[in-house]
């Protein structure tokens, strides 16, 4: 029988670009997921649609039971000829129990390859600004269980050793045996004072850090009602968080974005969010798909010698365009004889992918911005092709028009409203867990009213900041009952995340 193979792939601490190029590629081909609760659940979108994903905590009742059944889950989809991918929190072989499903892989025969993951000690070191080592402060770091039997008799941990010497030690799993682990610590020789810091759920949005000494941190965590999953970071070098830390000092770190995007597009605006330190919760309200029937702009590419200007106005209309020019048969030299004019730099850069170079950008981002630049030129008996959105505002073919241009204004794409919200944008909403939600164009709002019912959606944004790309958006958003916190000067993404920045640092 054709035998399978697994990948025990780490998937790193949490953030999900922490993990190796290798596990991206296992993922990439797998045929079963099998995934841990530690393993952020975005990597799973690295899998084809058809791989069948199974979640490890499910398997044999409550997590972190169930290994036996987990081990045989592993050999059997091995036997039956699958590519699976053991998708495991941080790395596989530092208190993964990566080594015993290798074991078990091993003695039925199902061959294996070991992916390495940046382990949490590491990642929350890094993300809490604590290097592991310093040559000012100690040459050596133990990583240790925290959750060893309570009982010092039966203890296969080293205090004596831990206890000695100035060694960075890295507990895990060790938030219910704090008091315990801190105070064997003091006994066995470490001062009560060195410094210790808590780090819960590192590298992600949702880290925190709490730092004391060995002899208060205990209380701090009480006090705090501080939970697992955290890591224990026990060592001198912890007093150098204060100097180098960087990730929880971002100017929205913590706070919660909603982006309204099309699912396609939030994944640029979500990183400009991230690098401040914010969190993007996605919550697609428009989904672009074919226009119903091509005749019209087909008719157009058809003729496409003949136009003067090809004007588009957003990276949906570049990307619909280019993908029918070229199932015409046509590519971007088809467009030799035609000056093309883009809204802004951000569709100017999607133009660059398809090779073309914008000649003009207006001033001004917006369809207003587009007529006055052709207002400066003599447009008079020009033919200029505008492929739109069905729900494209009129401005420029008919100002155009106006100018003595001869427009024609094919549908190349249609902005329609989704199924549905995803559920966990709108819990967010319920939980008053945003802080702020933004609009990038009149039909976000429109469909998420439509969506959540107006009046809904103004109770559920009521105390939320709302941002609005430009002004015709914030129109929209307040003749549906809204009041716009945020508008840039400029319509761009990058301006808008300013904005944002600066009013939520305000409140
Ligand atoms: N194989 C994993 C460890 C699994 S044991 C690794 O290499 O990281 C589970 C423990 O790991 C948790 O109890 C916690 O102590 C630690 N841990 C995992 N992810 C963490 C994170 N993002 N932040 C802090 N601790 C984490």
């Amino acid at each position: 029988m054709h035998k399978g193979i697994v990948y025990l792939v780490g998937a790193g601490p949490g953030d999900p670009s922490l993990i190796t190029q290798r596990g991206v590629e296992c993922l990439q081909r797998a045929e079963v997921v099998v995934y841990d609760y530690l393993a952020n659940e975005q990597l799973l979108n690295h899998a084809p649609a058809s791989a069948e994903r199974i979640y490890a905590g499910k398997i044999g009742g409550k997590h972190n039971q169930g290994q036996d059944e987990i081990n045989s889950l592993l050999v059997k989809k091995g036997l039956e000829g699958k590519r699976v991918v053991r998708l495991k929190g941080g790395d596989p072989f530092v208190f993964g129990r990566g080594g015993e499903e290798c074991q078990e892989l091993k003695a039925a025969g199902v061959p294996f390859e070991i992916v390495p993951g940046i382990t949490a000690a590491i990642g929350a070191g890094a993300y809490a600004g604590i290097p592991l080592t310093h040559r000012d402060f100690t040459t050596s770091v133990t990583l240790v269980t925290g959750q060893e039997g309570k009982d010092k008799e039966e203890s296969n941990i080293d205090w004596e050793r831990l206890g000695q010497g100035n060694g960075t030690v890295v507990f895990y799993m060790g938030i219910n045996n704090l008091r315990p682990n801190m105070q064997r610590l003091v006994d066995y020789g470490r001062s009560p004072q060195t410094p210790v810091a808590l780090v819960r759920w590192g590298t992600t949005m949702e880290q925190q850090v709490l730092t004391g000494t060995l002899a208060d941190i205990a209380d701090l965590a009480e006090k705090n009602a501080f939970k697992p999953p955290a890591v224990t970071i026990v060592g001198e070098v912890v007093s150098l968080r204060d100097e180098l830390r960087w990730f929880d000092t971002r100017p929205l770190f913590g706070r919660n974005i909603l982006v309204t995007r099309a699912a396609d597009q939030t994944g640029e605006f979500a990183g400009m969010l991230a690098e401040r330190g914010a969190k993007a919760i996605e919550c697609p309200t428009i989904r672009m798909i074919e226009p119903e029937n091509w005749t019209a702009l087909d008719k157009c590419l058809d003729n496409i010698q003949e136009y003067d200007w090809l004007v588009l106005s957003s990276v949906n209309a570049v990307r619909y365009f280019f993908q029918r020019l070229e199932l015409r048969g046509l590519d971007s030299r088809a467009l030799g004889g035609c000056s093309i004019c883009a809204v802004g730099p951000r569709t100017a850069e999607e133009l660059r992918c398809y090779g073309v170079r914008a000649d003009m950008i207006p001033d001004d981002y917006k369809a207003e911005g587009v007529v006055a630049a052709f207002a400066r030129l003599d447009v008079k008996g020009d033919r200029v092709l505008f492929p739109r959105g069905d729900r494209a505002r009129d401005v420029i073919p008919h100002e155009l028009g106006c100018m003595g241009a001869l427009v024609d204004s094919p549908v190349a794409y249609r902005n329609v409203k989704p199924d549905r919200l995803p559920p966990a944008a709108v819990f967010a909403l319920e939980k008053r867990a945003v802080d702020c939600i933004t609009f990038t164009s009149s039909s976000t709002v429109r469909n998420l009213a439509a969506m959540l019912g107006e009046d809904r959606m103004v109770d559920m944004l009521c105390g939320v900041a709302v941002a609005s790309i430009g002004p015709i958006t914030t129109k929209t958003c307040r003749a549906l009952g809204l009041k716009v916190d945020i508008e840039p000067a400029e319509y761009t993404l990058a301006a808008m995340t300013d904005a944002i920045e600066q009013f939520l640092m305000q409140k």
